[in-house]
């Protein structure tokens, strides 16, 4: 599993961060949030009051922050300029801005060099986002899409951060049709995905699927 990729694209909610990590954890893996990438290069931008109503602003500062991922799955860290941001990058300041700030091309350019980077690094990796089987790594031989129901999701995520259902759902499903409906890299089942819809089961069923999969794949290219 040397150089294995994983590639596991969804919506928010979806079970996605908590079967990578496991999925990671289990076959002794790398993990990458590109989430929380587009998160810190969001709350970066929020933090040096660009004008997120304004593209070109973005991309004119696209290239500013120091974004560092560690890729442990047991703790994965994310600092900007040195400092943590792990738990900045998830308010909802940057809950409400992150999907904007996304869709500007030259955020995306900047992040795939920075994700392709890390991929490269070193040994494999399961990699988790929106366009990681479309984009990131085309090549991965295993690629996910998970979804869940819209209520299924705005619970697990409410339960997580705490806070409304109704309200955490509503964000979810605006965030949904704008990384849905972006032009640069849209969120979207890769080609040779494989579909799990994770509403029936349990987040332990869901990493025992993957990781099936992972080792059924790997035995394949070996034999
Ligand atoms: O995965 P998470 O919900 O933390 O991602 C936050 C946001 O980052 C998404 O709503 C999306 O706008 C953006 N994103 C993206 N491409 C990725 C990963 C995340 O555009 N590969």
């Amino acid at each position: 599993m040397s150089s294995l990729v994983v590639a596991i694209d969804g919506p928010s909610g979806s079970g996605k961060s908590s079967t990578s990590r496991g999925v990671a954890a289990r076959l002794g893996l790398r993990y990458l949030d590109t989430g929380a990438m587009f998160r810190a290069m969001t709350w970066w931008m929020l933090s040096h009051d660009v004008d997120l109503g304004d593209p070109d602003a973005i991309a004119a500062r696209a290239g500013e922050p120091l974004i560092e991922s560690g890729t442990d799955p047991l703790d994965p860290t994310i600092t900007v300029d040195g400092q943590d941001a792990s738990v900045a990058i998830r308010s909802d300041e940057v809950n409400a801005a992150v999907s904007p700030v996304s869709a500007v091309p030259a955020v995306r350019a900047r992040l795939l060099d920075l994700q392709r980077e890390i991929i490269a690094a070193g040994e494999g990796i399961v990699v988790e986002g929106r366009d990681i089987g479309s984009v990131v790594a085309p090549d991965a031989p295993v690629k996910l899409y998970l979804s869940a129901d819209p209520e299924a999701r705005a619970m697990r995520r409410a339960a997580e951060a705490g806070g409304d259902v109704a309200a955490t759902q509503e964000s979810l499903l605006a965030r949904d049709r704008i990384d849905s409906g972006r032009a640069t890299a849209p969120l979207t089942m890769a080609d040779g995905a494989v579909h799990i819809d994770t509403t029936p089961y349990t987040l332990d069923e869901v990493i025992s699927q993957v990781v099936a999969l992972v080792e059924a794949t790997v035995h394949e290219a070996d034999a």
